[in-house]
């Protein structure tokens, strides 16, 4: 059985911080899907489509990870694709609590386990809504990019 993890996330935008996940994720699984969560009402196609290519052109020569989109509850997802698993990352306190309610919905809803790995030291504040406001004050942000 091909073991395939979810990575499910806003990514916008995508951070070295998530590709160090999707990284080391696959030491663990034999393919991730990176998968951009719509669920902002404001979200146009054009900006998804954009966010996402970005992603895929990124990975495009990397046939075991895959970037797709999706609208549902993740774990309906999680279900669709065939994948036995969720992966997140863990950076700060904060993300824990959310992240273990969020664990428990999974499995409570789903009997879906999800996977957290803890942020590397020098991505832990690398955050998207952080950049997305630097950038709107005019700051290059490339260096937080992959
Ligand atoms: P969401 O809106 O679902 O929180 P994000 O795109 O902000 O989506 O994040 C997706 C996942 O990546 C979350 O589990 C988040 O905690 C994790 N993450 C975000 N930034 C980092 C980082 N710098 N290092 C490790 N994990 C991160």
């Amino acid at each position: 059985m091909e073991r395939i993890a979810v990575f499910p996330g806003s990514f916008d935008p995508f951070t070295k911080g998530h590709a160090r996940i999707v990284e080391r994720t696959l030491k663990f699984f034999d393919k991730v899907i990176v998968a951009v969560g719509i669920n902002e009402s404001k979200v146009t196609d054009f900006m998804l489509e954009g966010r996402l290519k970005k992603i895929a052109s990124m990975y495009s020569d990397n046939p075991r990870i895959e970037v797709k989109a999706y609208t549902t509850l993740t774990v309906d997802f999680v279900k669709q694709v065939g994948a036995q698993c969720i992966v997140r990352g863990i950076r700060s306190v904060k993300d824990f609590e959310y992240e273990r309610d969020m664990a428990d919905w999974n499995m409570r809803l789903a009997g879906i386990e999800t996977l957290c790995l803890f942020a590397e030291p020098e991505y832990a504040s690398i955050s998207s809504s952080v950049l997305r406001e630097l950038q709107s004050y005019g700051k290059d942000i490339s260096d937080y990019l992959p």
